[in-house]
């Protein structure tokens, strides 16, 4: 019977090392979209009633899922803008997700001996 094999972890090749050097350089991550949107006020003498223009806003929304449901929340201006940021980065994350799980297989084929 065959020794069993110890366990080796096989060196991150530069590719792999890159993906990981763009993650850890990630600061905030989230899910999500942020909408920007204008609202009616519902006074019906408010100018926002008649003039699409004099809608009030710009108001940032931020959708979710938690739990399964669907969640609205307003940010301030700046945290739109830092949320869109995170939910940029998250966007990234998962396509260099993607990309580390390939190059993992690639690396661990390539060390395959066996017949
Ligand atoms: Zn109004």
């Amino acid at each position: 019977m065959r020794k069993q094999s110890k366990k080796v972890t096989p060196a991150p090749g530069p590719a792999i090392r890159q993906i990981r050097r763009a993650i850890v350089a990630m600061d905030l991550v989230c899910a999500g979209t942020v909408l920007k949107r204008w609202k009616l006020c519902g006074r019906p003498n408010c100018r926002c009633a008649e003039d699409p223009a004099a809608r009030h806003g710009p108001y940032y929304e931020w959708s979710h899922r938690q739990d399964g449901r669907l969640r609205h929340n307003l940010l301030s201006p700046q945290q739109a803008e830092q949320m869109v940021r995170a939910i940029k980065n998250q966007r990234q994350i998962l396509v260099l997700l993607v990309h580390w799980s390939r190059e993992t297989a690639r690396t661990i084929m390539a060390q395959n001996q066996a017949k």
